[in-house]
């Protein structure tokens, strides 16, 4: 048998009727940036996350990108995050020119720890961003004490938790402002680039809705340095079609997962822990196991493909060489990225093919 690591090709072939039918109608309306379909998959998200608004734009990194502009972040400023993410988590502090402060992760969610994150606060600390990793959301409460406490703003990075709950409230609505993805292998992913912002607050929505559109409040006026950070037709388009789908797809992640948890039985992997006030919407299914290469190579030749999600923490980046990090400064994403394993997890994917994973996994031999 053969499982691959994502197959999304199946449902786009299957959804093509529609898809081209939405597609269609956005030529046909001569509307291609911003307009009536991103205006109304903007409503359509708003609702299904709850929403009093939220805001198109043309990629996951760009709306974090304006989420640390509105929260008021300058250069010089410090901005912790994990080191266990994509690395976009970390560019939108970069983009401004603020310093990442990295801290470390929990062992067993994989997600940033809020008493190493308290430790590295300093009085130049202006916000973190939190990253609700793999589809599992972070620990908000502790978070939001520590935002009150020290008076720094929460950026919650969805790019991966699309209808995650935290004790019932949506991420991207519990802190200041949050971003979320819509690249093509995300929970909710276009044909195209794509992301969105979101607050609680109307006046972050405000600057962030005048921010991604060169900060133009009236045609050639620019009150702010502002982006070219417009949602698509397309991509609204699209995304109206697929978001239709959201909580059937996401709901079959959950059914795979608790049959991934029933059935592994290898003895030394490490399965993500349930949650009860944080179910996760498994955008991966991540274990680990201590000869990684080894099971990766069973794995594979029995014809399930894998990820390594991330194979090299931030903090041992080139390019932040300069922040004068080293190897052991955070072990636990060290020793995560070297032993992380994740496996396919989506809605195509039948029962026997999570099966085939669950027993081929299970006769690793180490
Ligand atoms: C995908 C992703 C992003 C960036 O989103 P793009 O739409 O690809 O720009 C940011 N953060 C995390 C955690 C991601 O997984």
């Amino acid at each position: 048998m053969n499982v691959p690591f994502l197959n999304f090709h199946q449902t786009h072939q299957e959804l093509k009727p529609q898809l081209m039918a939405a597609l269609e109608e956005t030529l046909d309306s001569g509307q291609y940036i911003l307009g009536d379909q991103v205006d109304k998959f903007e409503k359509q998200f708003a609702e299904l996350m709850g929403a009093e608004e939220t805001i198109g734009i043309n990629s996951g990194t760009s709306a974090l990108h304006l989420c640390v502009r509105a929260c008021g972040v300058y250069p010089g400023d410090e901005v912790i995050t994990t080191p266990f993410t994509f690395m976009a988590s970390s560019w939108c502090i970069s983009y401004e020119k603020a310093i990442p402060v990295f801290a470390d992760i929990d062992p067993d969610t994989y997600i940033l720890d809020p008493e190493k994150v308290e430790a590295a606060i300093t009085k130049k600390t202006k916000a973190i961003v939190v990253v609700h990793l793999f589809g599992q959301s972070a620990p908000m409460d502790a978070f939001m004490e520590l935002g009150r406490k020290y008076n720094v703003k929460i950026i919650e990075d969805c790019a991966q938790s699309h209808l995650a709950e935290y004790k019932g409230q949506p991420t991207g609505l519990i802190g200041d402002c949050g971003a979320f993805s819509f690249y093509p292998t995300k929970n909710l992913g276009s044909l195209t680039e794509g992301g969105l912002c979101v607050s609680k607050d109307k006046a972050t929505c405000d600057q962030i809705r005048l921010l991604r559109n060169h900060a133009m409040p009236d045609r050639y006026t620019y009150s702010d340095v502002g982006y070219n950070y417009r949602m698509e037709g397309f991509a609204g388009a699209v995304l109206q079609v697929k978001a239709q789908y959201l909580k059937v797809w996401t709901a079959r992640r959950r059914e795979i997962a608790a049959r991934y948890l029933a059935g592994f039985k290898l003895e030394g992997l490490r399965l993500p822990p349930v949650i009860e006030d944080a179910q996760s919407v498994y955008h991966q299914f991540s274990v680990c196991h201590s000869e990684r290469e080894a099971l990766v190579q069973h794995l594979t030749e029995a014809g399930v493909a894998t990820g390594q999600f991330y194979p090299r923490p931030l903090h041992l980046q080139p390019v932040y060489e300069g922040l004068g990090y080293k190897e052991g400064d955070f072990p636990v994403s060290e020793q995560t990225c070297w032993e992380i394993v994740n496996l396919p997890i989506y809605s195509e994917l039948t029962d026997e093919q999570v099966d085939y994973v669950i027993e081929t996994v299970n006769s690793f031999q180490g």
